[in-house]
């Protein structure tokens, strides 16, 4: 059967099984939540700046219209994702410069004879200033 008549027709049309299929579809879709896990992400954070600024946890739950204990789990969750990050973001293991000890924040900028250095640090050293 052409697809265009069976969705024009529905429910109407005797076989109808895209239409359905379609209808079907569409009905789930409109059961999933509509946050999307950056908007939720977002939401748990803000709750975090609140409590971190003194807000209840009553007064956070109001906000957003959830249960104390719901809020609660927000605030863990955030704060285990934070702790996690920081984790990632130590373990790996940055390149520092020989001439001032910091850390290269975005990779080696300067190799000379096998050392890395900043390419600032590189150059005061090589021409001083
Ligand atoms: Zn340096």
């Amino acid at each position: 059967m052409d697809f265009i008549y069976e969705v024009t027709t529905f429910p109407a049309a005797k076989y109808d099984d895209q239409a359905d299929s379609i209808s079907q579809a569409l009905e789930w879709i409109n059961k999933q939540p509509a946050e999307s896990g950056w908007i939720t992400y977002m939401q748990h954070e803000l709750a975090r700046d609140m409590y971190n600024q003194g807000d209840s946890i009553e007064k956070i739950a109001g906000y957003f219209d959830k249960t104390e204990e719901e809020i609660k789990s927000w605030i863990k969750a955030q704060d285990e994702s934070k702790a996690r990050i920081q984790e990632i973001i130590n373990q790996r293991n940055l390149p520092r410069c020989q001439k001032c000890g910091k850390v290269i924040p975005y990779g080696v900028e300067f190799t000379h004879a096998g050392t890395d250095y900043h390419t600032e640090c590189w150059r005061k050293m090589t021409y001083g200033q």
